[in-house]
């Protein structure tokens, strides 16, 4: 069977490299001749508006999945005229609108914060009295990463929001001070079947993920299955075949929706190393339809994302419970070029665990510099 993804990044070649042992094959498409994934696998290079390299790249694929979320809703709904896509256009249209994904998941149940849709200056000072300050303004679509989006804290501050963001539509949200960041991270099968990995604690600086920790225990266990319930009902009203992930805030043991992502994630990357199927052969068995693999996490974990530098492959290794993951990308500041797995494993104490957490975070610092 051939898989064919719609991205060449290092979710992509993550990807094949966790499904090609189940005797899957796979093809990428990217705008980038240089694309990571293609050192793993056969790369298609193009734009996505065009019709003829993508219907070549499609032609002897059994399913399209595809491993970013603002590839344009339209291009994929033409390619599901003929060939399955998994999990298909209709969660890249949800998930595209921040205002979109918002209404969708709440009206499943899950929890969320107060937010407003802008469209223009009325509505915008409309939003903000009724919100309050501080206030998160975000463009509701093409936003990574802390792209696209600010928090006012002043009228003043709101004001040049709105002059850097106002030209787009614009969700205003109230300023969540949260305990802590969580990921929800699922998979569902062609079958219905949710199985829910363990609750990820996810700490960001920049606006960029650096470092996530497997195994957290939320603090109101009756919160956190009603949220697992909740986006195991998102995911079955969308029909959802794939790994999803969704980004709460955990405040005074709520669990309030952020954004969702309809794609494997940064913060699930510790599956690979910690848990027993990790998220990508999870999405490959799920899109494939294949059987799911068993999500029990096996060990302590941790994830430390290298961010613009890799360190030495030596320096990496010293670390005891190491596991490197270089996504063959070159290094550029800001950009994800890799990853690091702490795994506790063996006799390995919760002390020697928690040192080489600290090494790995340090290591990630020194080669940002
Ligand atoms: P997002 O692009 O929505 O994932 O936002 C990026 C980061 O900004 C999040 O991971 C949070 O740390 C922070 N953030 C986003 N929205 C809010 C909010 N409503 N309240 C507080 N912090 C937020």
């Amino acid at each position: 069977m051939r898989i064919g993804i719609l991205g060449g990044g290092q979710l992509a070649r993550m990807m094949a490299l966790a499904g090609t042992p189940l005797g899957l094959r796979f093809r990428f498409f990217d705008t980038h001749a240089d694309a990571p994934a293609g050192h793993v696998g056969e790369l298609h290079v193009g734009s996505f508006e065009d019709h003829v390299a993508i219907d070549r790249f499609c032609a002897d694929c059994d399913v399209i999945t595809y491993e970013f979320e603002n590839i344009p809703a339209h291009i994929v709904e033409r390619i599901e005229r003929l060939h399955q896509v998994l999990p298909g256009s209709q969660p890249l249209r949800i998930g595209q609108d921040r205002i979109n994904e918002k209404t969708f998941f709440k009206s499943r149940g899950v929890d969320t914060h107060d937010f407003r849709a802008v469209s223009d200056r009325a509505s915008f000072d409309a939003a903000i009295r009724d919100i309050g300050l501080p206030a998160v303004i975000k463009t509701t679509r093409m936003g990574y990463d802390g792209k696209g989006q600010g928090v006012a804290h002043t009228v003043h501050e709101a004001e040049s929001l709105w002059a850097t963001l106002g030209a787009s539509p614009l969700i205003v949200e109230k300023f969540v001070k949260f305990d802590r960041e969580l990921s929800a991270i699922a998979v569902r099968s062609a079958q219905g079947e949710v199985r829910f990995y363990d609750w990820t604690h996810n700490t960001h600086r920049g606006g960029i993920l650096r470092v996530s920790r497997a195994g957290v225990t939320p603090a109101d266990p009756q919160a956190a299955s009603r949220a697992r319930e909740t986006i195991a009902k998102a995911m079955s009203d969308m029909n959802y075949v794939g790994v999803m992930a969704v980004e709460l805030f955990e405040v005074g043991g709520r669990l309030l929706f952020n954004e969702s992502a309809p794609r494997v994630h940064n913060s699930s990357h510790w599956t690979m190393d910690g848990a027993r199927c990790g998220q990508f052969e999870n999405h490959c068995r799920a899109v494939a339809g294949l059987p799911l693999g068993d999500v029990t996490r096996e060990h302590d974990c941790a994830m430390v994302n290298l961010i613009g530098r890799l360190p030495s492959i030596e320096s990496v290794a010293a670390i005891q419970g190491a596991r490197i993951h270089y996504y063959g990308k070159a290094e550029r500041a800001g950009r994800k070029v890799g990853h690091i797995n702490i795994v506790r494993r063996g006799d390995m104490t919760a002390r020697d665990f928690e040192r080489s957490v600290t090494q790995a975070i340090t290591l990630a610092e020194d080669s940002n510099a």
